[in-house]
């Protein structure tokens, strides 16, 4: 075929016309899913390691497909970004998530506040109107700005425009803290550790998996987590399920941790009862 401008290639190919159509489909159904509010939040804890209390949670989102049933972000996610349905649908994670973790924390009372950790796409910090966004967030849910946690993959801080870098600065002027999700997996981890202001360092899954018995993987495991205390960063190690990785990880003073051995991530209901067990008897 002769190129005639971007989309104007012909699709004859019945594989490339089906795979073409699946993700007409796909992006059809994303759209009713916005319109018909088909999206919902777990949670998962966050532990801090010296005591097992939990200090926070993070939110994540879930797809209730009315065919295909609960569809996990990583089959969603890139297509709502390619097509910018992440921007409804990440407005309503944030604001879900802090409506939520303000109910909690009213019922918890003030010696006990939890923090929400919220994932944001490259796509919501492209738009200048972020901060006005996590600002309206906080104020109709009423949620201490302190208690909020954004998270940025390091994928996504490639990207370090002026503007990039400015609009972190204005949302953590409100008080909102900022975490680097996967840290150790992008090219120049330390890079953005200099480069945008982070309070917490989330060291990735990857790490965790091999820090009980591969040597090279435990040092470079304590070797960020010094990292994170000489630049009074908080560290985070990402999907702990075991208790060898757990020892491992408390000797060496990460301060926080998540992961199946602690709990998978929960619907609300069943956070609610974790945070709030029924009086027994
Ligand atoms: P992430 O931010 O790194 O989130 C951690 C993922 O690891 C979650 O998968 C969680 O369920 C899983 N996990 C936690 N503990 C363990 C463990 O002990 N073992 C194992 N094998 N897995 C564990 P999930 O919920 O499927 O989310 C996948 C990714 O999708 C997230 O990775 C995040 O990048 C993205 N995501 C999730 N929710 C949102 C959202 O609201 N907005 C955006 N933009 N991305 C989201
Ligand atoms: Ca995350
Ligand atoms: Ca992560
Ligand atoms: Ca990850």
């Amino acid at each position: 075929a002769k190129k005639k401008g971007k989309d104007q290639y012909a699709v004859f190919d019945p594989a490339i016309r089906e795979s073409f159509q699946r993700h007409l489909e796909m992006e059809a159904d994303l759209r009713r899913a916005v319109l018909r509010h088909e999206f919902q939040l777990r949670f998962q804890p966050i532990v801090r390691l010296a005591t097992r209390e939990i200090s926070g949670l993070e939110a994540l989102v879930r797809w209730q497909h009315p065919v295909r049933g609960m569809v996990p972000p990583l089959d969603f996610i890139p297509l709502a970004e390619e097509t910018g349905m992440i921007v409804p649908i990440g407005e309503w994670v944030l604001r879900e998530a802090c409506r939520q973790a303000a109910r909690w924390n009213a019922q918890r009372g003030t010696d006990a506040p939890l923090t929400v950790s919220v994932n944001l796409s490259a796509v919501q910090l492209d738009r200048a109107d972020l901060p006005e966004l996590v600002e309206s967030a906080l104020a109709d849910s009423g949620l201490a700005p302190h208690h909020l946690v954004i998270e940025l993959t390091e994928s996504l801080l490639v990207d370090h425009r002026a503007e990039i870098v400015e609009r972190l600065k204005t949302i953590k002027a409100l008080g909102v803290r900022l975490a680097i999700d996967d840290f150790g997996t992008g090219y120049s981890s330390l890079a953005y550790l200099r480069r945008f202001p982070v309070d917490i360092i989330k060291i990735d899954k990857s790490f965790v998996d091999d820090v009980g018995d591969v040597p090279a993987a435990a040092a470079l495991t304590h070797g960020i987590i010094q990292l994170g205390q000489a630049l009074q960063l908080s560290t985070v190690a990402e999907g702990i399920e075991d208790a060898g990785q757990l020892s491992e990880l408390a000797d060496g003073n990460c301060e926080l941790g998540q992961g199946y051995y602690f709990a998978e991530p929960l619907t609300s209901d069943a956070m609610q009862e974790l945070l709030f067990p029924p009086a027994a008897g």
